[in-house]
């Protein structure tokens, strides 16, 4: 024997969460057949592609099957026409100036989120919320950023920032100098924003402290509130200090179709080991153009639809029907009672357990009183305990069901 393997790979920890809620319902629906349980617990979106959408694929395969119109290998950074298109769409009209080289088009977040990291030392300390994203966390500790594993599952290197009701699910600034601050809002999985003012807190921090954040901003679409920035590029000097990530997953139905980007600014800098300064945009540049081969022509020029008119009609129509289930879950369970957080700029409903139960006792409580599948908050961490995850991701007539469901159970 004498390949050896990354060692790290073994302090991550199984991915449990989903496993054990498979194994759960599995069981439950053993012993009780008859019962229809809803799933309340998923991540996916459920509506299919728009029209726009389809067609725009639909003609871009045409293209391909075509002599005069064929396309090969493309950009590895997307084509211009998408990243113009982005830019005028999704910047523009907030005031922030991007150029098309800082916009690099990706089949997703989360290889972007996860893969981002391997540009930087890895000596950086790590920063994130608590809960969290899992990817953010995993990815660092794949990597050898994690440190060791603590008997609570946390890991000694990395800096966690827990958001709870306490604190009203704002993270307080880190007390030690921390490098990369992952920031995901609105968030998943708590479902809650953070305001300009308090968004700017992090700016500032950064920008005095030499941080880089890494904004995900997967659920931007999904913001109704005023004051609630949907890039972090609409706070003042965020450019020297932020990359950000957004994906058409959640937006627009691609989580199969698979498209997302990543704004990686100019002005970022990162320092080598001789304390040279070395520009984070050329360095994503040189790693997307080594590892990466970009996303198939037509994908792009789907997600190209999801800005035209039509496009932009109906992929607000499928969103308004996410938030309007947001909606009934929110009134049905605050009428019970219930603390609940989040699903006003988000999909995302953070319900605080009744009696202080376990995340675990009350995904039990729900799945064997109502029929109803939530995500335990102790899966996405420590400060999660206490919190179970509830989607819009349903259909309305489900979501309905499950809150008269719900109603109907002692809490
Ligand atoms: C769903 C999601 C994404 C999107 O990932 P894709 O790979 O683009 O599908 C990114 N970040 C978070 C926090 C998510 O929940």
């Amino acid at each position: 024997m004498s390949v050896t393997i990354n060692d790290s790979y073994l302090l991550l920890q199984d991915g449990y969460l989903f496993v054990e809620i498979a194994r759960r319902l599995e069981n439950f629906q053993k012993e009780n057949p008859d019962k229809s349980v809803i799933k309340m617990g998923i991540g996916d979106v459920t509506k299919p592609l728009p029209k726009t959408v389809i067609k725009a694929f639909k003609d871009a395969v045409e293209e391909m099957g075509d002599p005069d119109t064929f396309k090969g290998y493309g950009p590895e950074q997307g084509y211009s026409f998408l990243a113009e298109t982005i830019i005028k769409n999704d910047f523009k009209p907030n005031g922030v100036n991007i150029d098309t080289d800082e916009v690099f088009i990706s089949d997703g977040a989360k290889c972007d989120t996860g893969n981002i990291q391997e540009i930087f030392g890895l000596n950086n300390k790590i920063c994130v919320t608590d809960p969290v994203y899992p990817v953010y966390v995993d990815t660092n500790v794949m990597a050898g950023r994690g440190g060791s594993i603590t008997n609570d599952g946390t890991y000694k290197s990395i800096v966690y920032m827990p958001c709870t009701e306490k604190n009203n699910f704002i993270p307080e600034l880190p007390k030690e100098p921390v490098d990369l601050i992952y920031l995901c809002f609105p968030n998943n999985p708590t479902g809650t924003t953070l305001n300009k003012k308090q968004l700017s807190n992090f700016v500032e921090y950064a920008r005095e402290n030499n941080s880089i954040i890494l904004f995900d901003a997967a659920y931007e679409a999904f913001i109704t509130e005023n004051n609630v920035p949907h890039s972090i590029y609409e706070i003042n000097g965020s450019k020297e200090v932020a990359i950000e990530f957004r994906s058409f997953s959640k937006t627009a139905g691609f989580t199969g179709t698979r498209c997302a980007y990543t704004i990686v600014p100019k002005e970022l800098y990162g320092l080598d080991s001789k304390g040279e300064k070395v520009s984070i945009n050329k360095l994503w540049n040189r790693r997307q153009t080594t590892k990466f081969n970009g996303v198939s022509y037509p994908v792009q020029k789907a997600a190209e639809a999801t800005f035209s008119p039509e496009g932009r009609k109906e992929i607000r129509e499928n969103i308004n029907y996410y938030m309007e289930n947001a909606k009934i879950i929110i009134d049905k369970l605050t009428d019970l009672g219930l603390n609940v957080y989040g699903g006003i700029n988000s999909p995302y409903i953070w319900v605080k357990t009744p009696s202080n139960m376990k995340s675990w006792d009350f995904f039990d409580l729900l799945l064997n009183e109502a029929n109803i599948v939530g995500t335990p908050g102790a899966g996405f961490g420590l400060s999660g305990e206490g919190y179970l995850r509830l989607t819009a991701f349903n259909t309305l007539e489900n979501t309905k069901k499950a809150m008269t469901r719900i109603s109907k159970i002692e809490l």
